[in-house]
Parts: structure tokens; sequence; C-alpha cells
């Protein structure tokens, strides 16, 4: 069956009045980023309170549900056939086509739901729905009628055209990027902060990103792959700014003038100050890191203590809760995974002391940090004006 359009549905708590145009209007510029690689015209618009996507001409059946399914804010994606109406004669015809194509397995329920928004046409919705009701049972004599709890519902909407659909393909729910501001993503090469972004980007919020990497100590290559990961992440939550931060020197010398043990717990307390100072910069409302309860000694409730009291910025920690089992899965659906295992160095883990604290102490972790008064604010701000910007896409 050739599909024309695809009728959008979405949820609609929470968005009455004004929240109603932003979310539309947010759905529809998201659809269209979506859909811009994707092969075919595609006419993305918003009518009688609905969003349409109209395919004009050829196009790529399965890469643009792909895409739509990329798509937060979409709850359902409905192909939908649009017919010129030719005549209610013709219109049988057509709808005894679409169930024969559509629906190869016969021995099924089924109700049609007609409306009429051009209420000049011949039939009303009650006979339209007696009538193609008729012409289903004629045509193919195993199908049944249930109009409490139909396999299939077939919805005739009578318009300037007329559409019929009956599939519902799930979207990924949530809401569409760019309707709940933004926050910044620590992006590591690993298979958690992906995640972690996917995830609050489900709700609505823009991302950016910002890397820390130590040439030469990491490769070109592990940077490569964090760009990778931010432009699959971008497949869902649309263009990322990406900071990359070299972190080398910083590193370097917390190594040298803190206790080793302490090392991990004071390179992420950096992280975070540093990360917090782009978002600040470009208005992001919080920081989002992939941080799960006791993952690792970094990731201690103490350690999350002393890591979090490093800004001001709200931290969102998505996945805080989550076994890294669950963690994989997700990644696995959202095909960050492969990109994630890729075996390259992570700036963490050379620097990483054989015993970290688990229970660091935030009095004795400050108190560590002033042996680096010296130094410390001239070679962050080396970091931030030496940062690398990459806009992912
Ligand atoms: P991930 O799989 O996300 O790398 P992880 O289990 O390796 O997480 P850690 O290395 O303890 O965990 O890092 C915890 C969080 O700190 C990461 O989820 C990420 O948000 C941030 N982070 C760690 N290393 C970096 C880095 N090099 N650049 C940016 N953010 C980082
Ligand atoms: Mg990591």
């Amino acid at each position: 069956m050739r599909f024309h359009s695809f009728l959008i549905k979405y949820g609609e708590i929470g968005i009455k009045g004004k929240n109603r145009y932003l979310f539309e209007d947010a759905l529809v510029r998201q659809i269209r980023f979506a859909l811009k690689d994707v092969d075919g015209e595609f006419n993305v618009h918003k009518a009688q309170g609905r969003v349409y996507v109209d395919c004009e001409g050829e196009y790529d059946y399965e890469e643009t549900v792909e895409s739509l399914k990329r798509v937060f804010g979409i709850v359902g994606i409905c192909p939908v056939v649009r017919l010129q109406d030719n005549g209610f004669e013709q219109l049988k015809k057509d709808v005894e086509k679409y169930i024969g194509e559509v629906y190869p397995e016969k021995n099924q329920t089924f109700k049609i739901e007609a409306r009429r928004s051009r209420k000049s046409y011949p039939l009303n919705s009650m006979e339209l729905n007696c009538e193609l009701g008729g012409v289903i049972l004629d045509a193919y004599p195993e199908m049944k009628v249930d109009v409490h709890n139909p396999q299939i519902r077939l919805n005739v909407e009578v318009r300037e055209e007329i559409y019929l659909y009956s599939e519902i393909i799930p979207g990924p729910g949530g809401m569409p990027v760019g309707t709940n501001g933004s926050a910044m993503l620590l992006l590591s090469g690993g298979i958690d902060s992906p995640v972690a972004g996917y995830m609050i980007a489900k709700r609505g919020v823009a991302l950016e990103a910002t890397y820390f990497h130590a040439p030469p100590y990491t490769s070109e290559r592990a940077k490569e792959k964090v760009v990778d990961l931010a432009r699959l992440v971008s497949r869902y939550s649309g263009p990322i700014k990406l900071n990359v931060v070299n972190f080398t020197d910083i590193q370097l010398y917390i190594y040298e003038k803190c206790p080793h043990e302490e090392l991990t717990i004071i390179m992420r307390r950096y992280m975070m100050k540093i990360a917090e100072h782009f978002a600040k910069q470009d208005g992001c409302l919080g920081l989002i890191t992939g941080e799960s309860i006791g993952q690792v000694a970094s990731q201690t409730m103490q350690s999350l203590m002393a890591t979090n009291a490093a800004c001001t910025l709200p931290v969102y920690r998505p996945l805080i809760g989550f076994d890294k089992k669950e963690i994989v899965d997700i990644s696995e659906k959202i095909d960050t995974y492969e990109t994630s295992i890729q075996p390259y160095e992570d700036c963490c883990t050379i620097f990483v002391a054989k015993h970290p604290v688990t229970k660091p102490n935030l009095e004795r972790i400050e108190k560590s940090e002033r042996n680096l008064d010296e130094k410390i604010d001239e070679l962050m701000q080396t970091a931030i004006d030496t940062v690398e910007t990459i806009m992912v896409k």
C-alpha cells in the first residue's frame, strides 16, 4: 500500500492554551529536522489541531518511519492513504483495496470510524460506517464487526480529500526537544553518559555537551568516538554543541599536588566546574551526568556529594537508580552501545589510583585542593580559552 501522509499523534496532557502552540511548533520543527536527510520531500504542517507529515512524490517509507520514531513528543505515527474524492462508488473500491493490502490476515474484527469535516458530503458519518462496513463484510467474509474492541479500527475522514488510516506505530513519547530549556551533558566515551543525555532530551530538553580529553594520554580516536556518540544522541535530541576541553595540564597538576586516592574525585570536581562555566555562558539550566549510585568508587553517595558540591547549577542524573544492565538495554535500544564499547582510553582511567577513596570527606578534599591554589585558576582559564567547539548534527 502506498501511504501519502503520516498523522502524528501526541500526548495532550498539560499542553492547553499557549503551551499547546509551543509544543506543536517544537514538534513540527523537530520532525523537520529528523526528516532532513531522509530520501523524499516532506511537508510538515499543523491542521485542525493535528500535525501531519505529507510526503510529496517518492520517499523511503521505512527510513521515514524510523526517523519519526526518534522524535520525542510523538506517541503514535499513523500512515495515511489520501484519496481524491471521486465519488462514493470509488471510495468503496478504495476501502476494499486498503483492507485487502494492509491486512493479509483477514480473520480479524474491525470497525469503521468515519468522520466528516466536509459536511456537504452526500453520506453522513453513520451512513459511511454502515455502507463501508458492508463493503468489507461482502469482500472478506472472514472478517467480523466489533464496535467495542475491534482489532482493526479503520478511520475514514472526509475532508477536501479523503483520509484512510488504521495502523498506529508507537513513537518514543516524551516531549519535543526545545520545550524545556537546555542542559549541559558531561559526555564521556562510556556507555552511561549518552544514555543520560537521551533521557533528559526525552523530556524536551535541548542538549549541549562537554568532553574532557587529555592528549597525548588520550588519542584523537577517543575524541572521534565521543563525537560519534554525540552524533548518535543528536538523532534524538537535535543538534548538539560539543565543547572539547583539553584537560591534560589540569590532570597533571592534580596528579602532582594531590593525594592519589583522591584524584578521581578532584578531577571530577574540576570537570563539573568547567562544564558549569560553559553551561552558564550559554544559558543552560542544569548539568547532566551518567552517574548511578555505587557503580564505581567515584559514585558512592559520599563521592556524589563531594562532586555535587563543586557546582551550583542543578545536576541531573537520570540513571541514578539504574543497574548497569538496565543502562545497557537503553544504550542498545538507542544504538549507542556498539560505539560506547569501542576500546579507547578515557582520561579518567589513565590517572586513576589503585585504591581510590570510596568515602571521601568534603572538607578533606577541599583541603587537598588548596594545594592547587597557585596555578589552578590560570590552568582552568587556559582550558576554557582553548576549548574546541564542534557542532554535531
Ligand atoms: P560513562 O559510561 O558515561 O563514561 P562511567 O561509568 O565511566 O560513565 P565515570 O567515569 O565515573 O562513569 O563518569 C561518571 C560521569 O562523569 C559520566 O557519566 C560523565 O557524565 C562524566 N564524565 C566522566 N568522564 C568524562 C569525560 N572525560 N568527559 C566528560 N564527562 C565525563
Ligand atoms: Mg566514563
